[in-house]
């Protein structure tokens, strides 16, 4: 099935596309006709919205609770579109969503966290999209797994689709408390890294699975320079058919958007620049300084690897590394210095130490 918009439209999605911030909001799923009209109405007066998302298939965990409205919620998308002018984007994971989706004029399609996590899927999709021009979101797959990410974006790069753009929705951790996914930020900051020319937009309200923290979420999101925000809303959030606790209602969601603080990457002044430059050339220094010291570090440890050989003592000496650890987050705590980084850092450090141990050790 080809795509049928009329060129005006298309534009719109394109000029939409390239807005930054660009804000996605809509209900998790599409319940009825009415609840999906006055959503849009309803994020239209708001004035902050670029596109309105909505559900139509629902991945699900497990059976037995919503699965998405299906295909007969693509005309009531396609009217409230009519009546607002906002695109619309839809979650798509098989062929033939694709098709129905493209047939009621869908403006852009997003893989989710469970389709991005199977090849198989995300080839079949991508070969759904062959010929075809439509802007893709790709989310993030649901475990912390960069290549998969990056497998998904190429399968879909390789059909043939221009446009295309990142979701980070975080990642399924075992127990976490505080997120229903974790943010895993640097994840999602390497893979910014490794694809400059693609668009980052944060999913607060998957990361965060309830309502009370999307603010601090989404602001930490546009403090890292995402490029936008796709956030879940529903005009009555408690009764919402999936996702309830995590959905704000279109009033609030614009409150929200008030209240972040947007950051600009650049600023065009001359002083803020030279000032910049002298504070990144300051660290630049700290850090040849940090690792002149590491590396003299690592020679004691070495010195004590062959005095250990001599002796025929093992390099692990579990005494030794907890009081090496407990001295060092005390004085870390007094610098500032956060336990969990001192732990990483010293954990890295003991690894580094004790392989150059292994080696003296074990030379002839
Ligand atoms: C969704 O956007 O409603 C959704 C199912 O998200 P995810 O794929 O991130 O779980
Ligand atoms: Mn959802």
């Amino acid at each position: 099935m080809e795509a049928t918009q009329a060129a005006p439209a298309k534009q719109l999605v394109q000029e939409k596309w390239n807005k930054r911030p660009l804000i996605i909001a809509g209900p998790c799923s599409a319940e009825t006709e009415e609840q999906v009209t006055e959503t849009a109405v309803r994020l239209q007066k708001t004035g902050k919205v670029d596109m309105m998302r909505a559900g139509i298939w629902k991945p699900r965990t497990r059976p037995g609770s919503f699965e998405g409205i299906g295909t007969k919620g693509l005309p009531w998308l396609q009217k409230a579109k009519q009546l607002t002018g906002i695109p619309v984007a839809v979650e798509v994971a098989t062929a033939k969503q694709v098709q129905d989706a493209l047939h009621f004029d869908v403006d852009v399609l997003w893989i989710g966290a469970r389709t991005t996590v199977n090849p198989f899927s995300v080839q079949e999709v991508a070969d759904a999209l062959r010929g075809v021009d439509v802007p893709v979101l790709i989310k993030n797959p649901i475990n912390p797994d960069l290549e998969l990410w990056i497998g998904a974006v190429e399968r879909v790069a390789k059909a043939g689709i221009k446009q295309i753009g990142l979701i980070h929705r975080g990642f399924s951790s075992y127990g976490n408390a505080q997120y229903r996914n974790a943010p895993m930020w640097h994840l999602a900051i390497e893979m910014k890294r490794r694809n400059p020319e693609l668009m980052m937009i944060n999913d607060p309200s998957h990361i965060c699975g309830r309502r009370d923290i999307l603010l601090e979420v989404a602001q930490e999101a546009i403090d890292l320079d995402y490029d936008g925000l796709i956030i879940e809303s529903h005009i009555d959030p408690d009764k919402a058919w999936s996702d309830a606790k995590q959905q704000v209602t279109p009033e609030r969601l614009a409150e929200m958007l008030d209240s972040i603080r947007w950051r600009k990457e650049d600023v065009p002044s001359a002083e803020y620049h030279a000032a910049m430059e002298k504070m990144r050339q300051q660290i630049n220094h700290l850090d040849d300084e940090l690792m002149q010291i590491l590396s003299e570090r690592m020679k004691v440890a070495e010195k004590i690897g062959l005095y250990k050989k001599q002796n025929n003592i093992t390099i692990l000496q579990t005494n030794r590394w907890n009081e090496i650890l407990e001295r060092a987050t005390a004085k870390g705590d007094k610098l500032g210095l956060s336990k969990e980084f001192i732990t990483k850092y010293f954990d890295a450090v003991h690894m580094e130490s004790i392989s150059h141990q292994n080696k003296v050790m074990n030379e002839e």
